[in-house]
């Protein structure tokens, strides 16, 4: 049987010959593939700086330290994402606190922001899931007036706009992740992006082990990490850089494909796209409807990966993780709507070498195997 995987890269011979390149040059860390590559992102997201790291999480973890989020403090998120999103609130001993999220588009329901301030409140981590945006203007217009910093975690998102602007150029910083799931990959990577020259140098520090600017080799300023990314995965991400528009509009083809599918089968719901918003697929996350439940759910997923769909849950929310219950006593009822959505929603295949012929078998096996539930 063949089996369809969830997600795949997308490598030509330009990444291979740049990788190839890159171990033969003199330089496998901290060359000019490095700024070589920091450079086409921030060209391409038009910000005045970029610092990449060894990891997505890496870059959230020194965005969070450069902005000055300390212990005790409060940072305002939500918990239908990733892990690492809140995790790194967690890092530089912060709390995260959740709000939930809009139904249609299932990002922050940034009506919920306000009541969710307090004394402690410096922060608002906006993170843009599957990569649309999340509303920017309503939560800009709050962290005026609280006067709170505004973070993104664009992980999931580069490429994308709202109101014209690119994903992650908003707030203080935006950062971006290199996984192979992602739509560029390193390997393993990830950037800080910023318009901020004090965050940007704190940053570059952080990441070597809190060097100076010299960079001088046994010179410490600060309490900073082993964040490198190497000249072999920054000659990667570079390679992927000169594709960004192949890969964002092949990905936008195949979610096409699969809307035109999947749109009128009364039992799928598809996330809305804000009219404001351009987006960058980054995972193509359906849901069942509200009669069904979540035992629902995973026998359908079971079922599609009999027939050789890969497919996985798609969020699981993050204030129901059992450490998180542990520190913070969350229980399952307060965040209604992430724990509705969560419990019905799921990843179907999705990357750029997906065919038209292997999108209509995923759609057709799934619509028919949800008249089994
Ligand atoms: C992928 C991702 C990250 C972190 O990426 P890694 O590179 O795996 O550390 C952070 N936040 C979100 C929302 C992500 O999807």
């Amino acid at each position: 049987m063949k089996k369809i995987p969830l997600a795949m890269q997308d490598i030509s011979e330009l990444e291979i010959k740049a990788v190839n390149d890159a171990i033969r040059s003199e330089r496998l860390s901290l060359g000019p593939r490095l700024s070589a590559f920091e450079e086409a992102v921030c060209n391409y997201v038009g910000c005045r700086y970029a610092v990449a790291v060894s990891s997505g999480t890496a870059a959230l973890h020194i965005g969070m330290i450069a902005a000055g989020i300390k212990q005790n403090d409060e940072v305002i998120t939500t918990s239908f994402s990733f892990i690492a999103s809140a995790n790194s609130i967690l890092y530089v001993g912060a709390r995260p606190v959740f709000v939930d999220i809009d139904p249609k588009t299932w990002q922050m329901d940034t009506d919920k922001i306000e009541e969710a301030i307090t004394q402690k409140t410096k922060a608002i981590l906006a993170v843009h899931i599957f990569g649309q945006p999340v509303q920017m203007q309503p939560i800009l217009k709050i962290a005026e007036k609280y006067n709170l910093l505004v973070l993104e975690d664009s992980c999931e998102a580069i490429g994308a706009e709202i109101d014209g602007k690119k994903a992650g150029t908003i707030g203080k910083w935006g950062c971006f992740a290199f996984y192979p799931n992602k739509q560029i990959t390193t390997g393993e990577g990830g950037m800080l992006i910023t318009n901020d020259e004090n965050i940007a140098k704190i940053a570059r520090s952080l990441r070597n082990q809190g060097r100076g600017e010299s960079e001088k080799w046994l010179s410490h300023e600060r309490l900073g990490y082993n964040y490198r990314l190497s000249e072999l995965q920054a000659a990667l991400g570079w390679a992927q850089m000169q594709r960004i528009d192949y890969l964002i509009r092949r990905r936008e083809e195949i979610a096409k494909m699969y809307i035109e599918r999947l749109k009128d089968n009364p039992k799928i719901v598809l996330q809305e796209i804000a009219p404001n918003v351009k987006m960058s697929w980054f995972v193509f996350v359906v849901r069942l409807a509200d009669e069904f439940g979540i035992e629902d759910r995973d026998k359908l997923l079971s079922m599609l990966r009999e027939e050789g769909i890969q497919t996985n849950p798609y969020f699981a929310p993050i204030h129901l993780q059992n450490f998180y219950r542990e520190m913070f006593g969350y229980k399952e009822g307060e965040l209604p709507i992430t724990e509705h959505i969560s419990a019905r929603s799921f990843a179907l295949p999705f990357y750029t070498k997906l065919t038209e012929s292997e999108i209509d078998f995923v759609c057709e096996r799934l619509n028919k195997l949800i008249d089994k539930l």
